[in-house]
């Protein structure tokens, strides 16, 4: 998006729209009059929109006409290979979901481009838009990412080494295609469209099948030095415990994550086949199935803690695929971020738990698009 002046009012608008041009002013900076010729350039271009509505309530003085972000400037698709299927949706440029598609799993990046390739004009189609108006293919996907955000460095989920995926979608497609990390995803998809939207340093845990976690550091995603930063479900919970599928033993991912319980409660001979199950029993005091959401949650919580001691984030948003947590698990996890973090960092850490559905990575991956549309360097 051109000149650094433009693409901080843009990231102003993205972080904090609907903003009057006085507002702009005094986050960005920039004098009224920058702010009211850039502005003008910006709804010429079609990015801007200004709202209708000219005052909300809670703002103070005279009406003022909002700016926001113009959701048909762009259109995005995102498309899911973390778990089966493949999950594709597409967004406009606020992240309204337009359409979805699912397609069989595949970890061959020419099928998943193929997949891809022929779901574009049916989402499309579907929501009326022109193919002119995609903007960009983002790709969620369990693994690690290079920072130009176009080879998989490594994902033992799909077998990759070090491939230029994002190049094999885009030759299929004709639409620039962005890589990232299942957890950096979502992550990205909160700070853009979400509950993240207020703050630059916070943290996402990713709780389901797996746990994922990501971290904004000052407004900007940390990926740490090989993309590996906030790998929390591998961290050892419990030194010489459960042997892990990465090869260590006591992790976090062998305790805490649905199908760790579920395991637990198999080997305990738990009638109960779904975590909602367990915490049924739970309720009705099965001691088995209390000790099992005890152990998971208080897992949970203490990895939780070692994050916030570490990063001192403002925010912690703990989502919840498809209702992996019920009530018991919350409790004990927050109180074991309570009782294993310092008084003074936890008073000032919010922690919010968010059931989130399955199309959580491709709505993330979507975002991941807009976000690098939205930055561009005009070329
Ligand atoms: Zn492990």
């Amino acid at each position: 998006m051109a000149n650094p002046s433009k693409r901080s009012l843009l990231e102003a608008v993205t972080d904090h729209g609907p903003l009057s041009r006085s507002e702009l002013s005094a986050l960005t900076g920039l004098s009224k009059a920058a702010i009211t010729g850039l502005s003008r350039e910006l709804i010429q271009d079609g990015a801007l929109a200004e709202s209708d509505v000219a005052a909300a309530p809670a703002r103070q003085g005279r009406p003022s006409i909002l700016l926001t972000l113009n959701p048909s400037y762009g259109y995005f698709i995102g498309a899911s290979i973390v778990e089966e299927p493949v999950t594709l949706v597409l967004t406009d440029l606020q992240g309204a979901v337009l359409g979805q598609r699912s397609a069989p799993w595949s970890n061959d990046p020419r099928e998943i481009a193929e997949t891809i390739r022929q779901a574009v004009p049916h989402l499309l189609g579907g929501a009326g838009i022109p193919a002119d108006r995609l903007r960009g293919i983002g790709v969620a996907l369990s693994g690690l990412v290079n920072n130009d955000q176009d080879r998989c460095l490594h994902s033992a989920n799909l077998g990759w080494l070090d491939l230029p995926v994002a190049a094999v979608i885009a030759g299929a497609t004709g639409v620039p295609v962005f890589l990232e990390n299942d957890a950096n995803a979502v992550a990205t998809g909160e700070r853009l469209y979400g509950l993240a939207r207020d703050f630059r340093t916070f943290t996402t845990v990713t709780f389901g099948d797996s746990i994922g976690c990501a971290h904004y550091v000052d407004g900007a995603l940390y990926r740490g030095h090989g993309g590996g930063a906030g790998e929390i479900a591998h961290c050892t919970i419990e030194p010489g415990g459960l042997p892990c599928r990465c090869g260590k033993r006591g992790c976090l991912d062998t305790i805490a994550p649905r199908q760790a319980i579920l395991a637990q409660a198999r080997e305990r001979g738990l009638a109960a086949t779904t975590t909602a199950g367990i915490e049924a029993l739970a309720a009705q005091g099965n001691t088995d199935a209390i000790q099992i959401l005890h152990r998971a949650g208080g897992a949970l919580g203490l990895a939780i803690a070692h994050v916030i001691q570490i990063n001192n984030p403002e925010f912690v948003l703990v989502v919840d695929v498809d209702g992996a947590l019920g009530p018991l698990f919350r409790t004990v996890t927050q109180q074991a971020i309570e009782a294993n973090v310092l008084p003074r960092l936890a008073a000032s850490t919010q922690i919010r738990f968010h059931q989130a559905t399955r199309d959580l990575w491709a709505r993330g991956a979507a975002s991941i698009a807009a976000h690098k549309f939205l930055t561009r360097e005009e070329g």
